[in-house]
């Protein structure tokens, strides 16, 4: 889908929206703040495109707006469109452009609102059309690498190291029914995983999946979130979407959870609500395919589920019944794959086991 690029601007194109502070005292007033091209002075907004050049293909271009306070304070990355048919957290992003006020911001967020274009462009799910890897399997990137290597390298650089915290917002994929979840990560830095920690309840979702995996080397550190954590910076991972649905009812949920984490990091006005409620998801199962053909799912996402429960069936491309698919535990269906294909070795559902007890203490 390279010729898509063609409807993006093919140079830099910075938008400056001027926004009056009557209340701005000089010695508090921050810098500017750029993210390649894009610079926003304080108590401003600017979009643009962070420039990803040709190579062997012939890159492309990632729209980026970012909003500097008039206030001092942490700097904020929003990251939608890892996985371009995930479109909840891009509409929710446009929608949080249009209501962010700089003028009573603290400090800088930056909005990444699609940062694999290719994909949303060519409508792929989990891989780019361009060089068929997953984007979410390639940070921190390569500057010599695929297009897709380039893009994780560009963003890498110019926005998850720039920042103090990041969000990394995904929405199940187009073939996923998907119960609204975090994924967050514990990997064993007290202030790293406070941090987290309090950015996931923050968040709102009542489910909160414990990712306690060892933390990567910084140069391996394959998923955004990651990179984020390798170098220092708290971040989590959320899952607000679903089947390529771009409802208002999920744009909504992402566009709340963005802003009482706003409340939560005292960038914009008002006390944060922080979840009381959360259901801890812990241990969480991948289960895969061992064939390629038609599944069909028998559970829906957000049920509960017995050990050795059927989770759905296997077919040939006839139809006929080939297996099944049953969970190795009892717990909670994050989501399953809810459309026919399935290639062997793919997931085609995660189920984890559930606690209400606070895992840190
Ligand atoms: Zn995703």
């Amino acid at each position: 889908m390279a010729n898509s690029m063609r409807y993006f601007a093919t140079t830099v194109l910075a938008i400056l929206l001027s926004v009056p502070s009557f209340t701005l005292s000089a010695e508090r007033s921050p810098e500017a703040f750029s993210v390649g091209e894009i610079k926003a002075d304080s108590g401003k907004m600017a979009s643009g495109f962070l420039i990803v050049p040709k190579a062997d293909d012939v890159g492309t271009e990632i729209p980026v707006t970012v909003v500097q306070g008039s206030q001092t304070g942490p700097v904020l990355a929003l990251i939608a469109g890892i996985h371009g048919y995930e479109y909840a957290t891009i509409t929710a992003l446009q929608q949080l452009r249009q209501t962010l006020d700089p003028a009573s911001l603290s400090g800088t967020i930056i909005l990444v609102h699609i940062a694999n274009p290719p994909s949303f462009l060519g409508r792929t799910i989990y891989t780019s059309p361009v060089d068929g890897k997953n984007m979410n399997r390639v940070f921190p990137g390569d500057p010599d690498g695929s297009l897709s290597e380039r893009i994780a390298h560009l963003i890498t650089n110019a926005v998850i190291e720039r920042a103090d915290y990041v969000v990394d917002l995904h929405g199940g994929d187009g073939n996923e029914a998907l119960f609204p979840y975090i994924y967050m990560p514990k990997v064993g830095d007290d202030r790293l995983d406070m941090a987290s920690r309090n950015m996931a309840i923050a968040f709102g979702l009542e489910h909160i999946v414990i990712d306690d995996s060892a933390l990567e080397a910084p140069e391996n550190s394959t998923f955004v979130d990651r990179t984020a954590l390798s170098r220092g910076i708290p971040a989590i991972t959320t899952e607000t979407g679903g089947r390529g649905l771009n409802s208002q009812q999920r744009v909504a949920l992402t566009t709340a959870g963005a802003w009482n984490l706003l409340r939560h990091l005292k960038m914009v006005p008002g006390q944060a609500s922080m979840n009381k409620s959360v259901v801890w998801l812990y241990d969480y199962k991948v289960l895969r395919s061992p064939i390629t053909g038609i599944f069909r799912a028998t559970v829906e996402e957000g049920s509960m589920v017995a050990k050795d429960s059927l989770i759905g069936t296997l077919h040939d491309f006839f139809g006929d019944f080939i297996g099944e698919i049953r969970t190795p535990v009892a717990g909670f269906v994050n989501y399953v794959v809810a459309t026919p294909p399935v290639s062997e070795g793919e997931p085609v559902a995660m189920i984890s086991q559930t606690t209400r007890a606070t895992p840190l203490h």
